[in-house]
């Protein structure tokens, strides 16, 4: 490969967007520059609307800066080929929302295996991985539920296995916690620091929860399209 090696899972530098509506222009990022080593364990809190989607789109491939780079292991998206930055998602990087976005219809260990089989993997083989994770994420007694039948923060925790099914390098996290109330918030979040120190995967969450940022090795502010 003719790129450098580096040492992150995902940096980038000068990330800046715009967003058009119209005549109208809404600078939403102006120059953010991040690196996450592997293992990282980051929070990134901000009021509403300053932009923490916005920059996690950004980070995940799955919009386009109007300036600066993004690097997935030390690759630029922008010089990828679509199809070849879906595969790079794909195998480094796993994404949790503040809805879970299970399918209804499918069972926790369907639900879970679903990134396997979309990488066709073997049925049998998946279904294992799922049933592993959802250990886990102590969902053990749970395999066999549909989403319908779990609780919010059961779902939750069904999501967040989904996302490290693969085992990703870097988990994008954007308010996993929104929709759970405080003690359930709270258990969750403690689960994706402990799956990021037994697993070693990287940990970008955005929350605007500051009690539960402070728990998070580093927490950066985005304010005015900065990130400090
Ligand atoms: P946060 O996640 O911190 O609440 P967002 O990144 O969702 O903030 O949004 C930041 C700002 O960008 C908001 O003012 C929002 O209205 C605007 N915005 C986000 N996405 C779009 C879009 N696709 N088109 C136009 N404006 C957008
Ligand atoms: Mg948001």
């Amino acid at each position: 490969m003719s790129e450098p090696m580096d040492e992150n899972v995902l940096s980038c530098d000068g990330l800046s967007k715009t967003f058009r509506e119209g005549a109208d222009a809404v600078q939403v990022l102006d120059g953010v520059t991040l690196e996450i080593p592997r293992g990282d364990r980051l929070a990134i809190v901000g009021a509403s609307g300053s932009g923490k989607s916005t920059l996690l789109h950004l980070l995940g491939g799955l919009d386009v800066p109007s300036a600066g780079a993004v690097r997935l292991m030390g690759r630029d998206f922008s010089r990828m080929s679509d199809a070849e930055r879906g595969r790079a998602r794909n195998e480094a990087l796993g994404f949790v929302y503040q809805f879970h976005h299970l399918l209804p219809e499918f069972s926790a260990v369907e639900n879970v295996a679903m990134p396997l089989y979309i990488r066709r993997m073997d049925r049998e083989a998946a279904d294992e991985r799922a049933v592993a994770m959802l250990k886990e994420v102590g969902l053990g007694h749970r395999l066999d539920h549909t989403p319908g039948e779990l609780s919010g923060g059961e779902r939750q925790r069904a999501a967040i296995a989904r996302a490290l099914v693969t085992q990703p390098t870097c988990v994008l996290a954007d308010e996993p916690t929104g929709n759970l109330d405080r003690h359930t918030a709270e258990d969750v979040f403690d689960l994706m620091l402990s799956l990021n120190e037994r697993l070693a995967t990287s940990f970008i969450i955005v929350t605007h929860d500051e009690t539960l940022a402070r728990r998070a090795r580093r927490t950066l502010r985005l304010e005015d399209g900065r990130l400090a």
